[in-house]
């Protein structure tokens, strides 16, 4: 069956658009969590990250991009966030590979990020060796 979001692709069910082009679209979140938040979409729908070809993760950056200036010029926030889920842990819930563009003000509290954590100076570098030796 098809996405949620590929079903806004193909008009069956409607969304506020802010851009299209060839392989990208994007549309405002139904339930934003900010004035302004923005969904960046690839037209195929590719569960996520991993599975785009190289040609999609260009275009969905340079989408991004020119949204989050657009958002930028037209809401002027304080900042944004560049937000991606990857699997349900991850908090994905749509598996359709999207990017969210999040204005934020100071102190808006609009997101629950991490809280850092302690790393080890003496086990990093064998970290960073093993993820190194799976790059392809
Ligand atoms: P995820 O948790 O997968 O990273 O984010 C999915 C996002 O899609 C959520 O922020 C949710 O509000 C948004 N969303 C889900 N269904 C719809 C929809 O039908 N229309 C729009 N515009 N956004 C949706």
């Amino acid at each position: 069956m098809a996405s949620i979001f590929s079903r806004i692709v193909s008009g069956e069910i409607p969304a506020a658009k802010v851009y299209e082009d060839d392989l990208t679209l994007a549309f405002m979140d139904i339930a934003p969590a900010s004035r302004g938040h923005t969904l960046v979409i690839c037209k195929t729908e590719y569960p996520q990250l991993l599975d785009l070809p190289p040609d999609v993760v260009a275009a969905m950056a340079q989408t991004v991009q020119r949204v989050a200036r657009a958002l930028m010029a037209t809401l002027q926030p304080d900042g944004f966030n560049v937000l991606q889920n990857n699997g349900a842990a991850a908090g994905q819930t749509v598996f359709h590979y999207h990017v969210h563009i999040i204005p934020r003000w100071q102190d808006d509290k609009a997101l629950g990020l991490w809280q850092p954590g302690e790393s080890d100076p003496a086990t990093l570098p064998e970290l960073a060796a093993q993820i190194r030796a799976n790059l392809q």
